[in-house]
């Protein structure tokens, strides 16, 4: 690690004066830190400003109505996971937000920077001089893809836990930047692109995720694969939520994470409508998971095992909420 580097820190009141100020050449934004500043210290990042979002008032409130819970951006995790609304109607979010790294992570991570969590990589996600004696990587600084040797995609897997389970909810986000502001499905809000998977314009700001009042109370959880249970990253995860009329299956949503470069929506959940969820539906749903999951040596774990794990994660996921 290196040490931090000279830089200006703001501190302004409104998203406006932030979005301003992050305009400003070589500034980035700043909430929770816990990514961003191990990024500076492997000179990932370089700003030579940082625009703290944590004292603006409108980013650092959970508010519910009866068009359901809005949730500021720079909400520390630990709330979100301690809201008992949130973990009333929006079980999957709760315990997403339960599970990121480790305690201390959740009191200063936030919901935009989970959002907004850089894609991760085994090659990229180093010191600056392991980086720089393998030549760094295609997507910072170099010229090949150490996972794809010969290709000209970034593969880095996004890794944030909340995304997907906010998706099995239909959520939808506010972004704010020079040109106002606009509300879209969070869906919307990634690309299949590991160097460049937020569709964000430059300096825009994720200032809320919104959580609809239709999906309130479905029956619905995360789970996640990791190396050391207290603290790591997903090596898979999966989101879902379900409601079950008469014995059968009349809504499914299935969300995963870590095994491509954007939160996954599954594609297909629609033809387990109308069927019971029996070990045969069950097997399905698991192929079907696995054939949207698509790892890469991103990290020290086998892609194979990550893409078995994720399948078998959401059949049990599933099984449990049929129950
Ligand atoms: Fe770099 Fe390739 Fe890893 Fe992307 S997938 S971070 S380009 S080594």
């Amino acid at each position: 690690m290196e040490l931090m580097p000279e830089l200006t820190l703001a501190r302004p009141d409104t998203v406006e004066e932030a979005v301003r100020l992050r305009g400003e050449d070589g500034a980035r934004y700043l909430a929770g830190g816990t990514d961003m500043v191990v990024n500076i210290r492997r000179g990932i990042e370089r700003p030579s400003a940082l625009v703290d979002l944590t004292g603006i008032a409108e980013l650092t409130a959970i508010s519910a109505g009866p068009e359901g819970v809005d949730i500021g951006a720079a909400v520390p995790l630990a709330e979100v996971a301690a809201h008992e609304i949130v973990k009333k109607d929006y079980r999957a979010v709760a315990e997403a937000a339960s599970e990121v790294a480790g305690p201390t992570h959740r009191n200063y991570g936030t919901v935009g920077g989970n959002l907004c969590l850089d894609t991760r990589c085994l090659y990229y996600n180093q010191s600056e001089w392991w980086r720089k004696s393998n030549a760094y990587c295609l997507k910072h600084r170099g010229e090949i893809c150490h996972v794809a040797p010969g290709g000209k995609r970034c593969f880095a897997a996004f890794s944030g836990d909340l995304a997907p389970a906010a998706l099995v909810h239909g959520a939808e986000v506010t972004v704010a930047g020079a040109a106002g502001r606009r509300r879209v499905a969070l869906d919307a809000l990634y690309r299949n692109d590991g160097m460049d998977h937020l569709a964000l314009a430059d300096g825009e700001l994720v200032v809320a995720l919104h959580l609809p009042a239709a999906s309130a109370g479905l029956a619905s959880g995360y789970r996640k694969a990791r190396i050391r249970g207290s603290i790591d990253f997903p090596l898979a995860g999966v989101a879902a939520s379900l409601r079950m009329e008469g014995g059968t299956v009349a809504a499914l949503e299935i969300a995963l994470t870590a095994v491509n470069p954007y939160p996954h929506r599954l594609r297909g959940c629609d033809k387990f409508l109308g069927l019971a969820l029996d070990g045969e539906a069950l097997d399905g749903l698991r192929d079907v998971v696995r054939s949207q999951a698509k790892p890469m040596h991103t990290t020290t774990v086998q892609p194979w095992y990550r893409r078995r794990v994720v399948g078998a994660l959401a059949r049990r996921l599933v099984a449990e909420l049929a129950r």
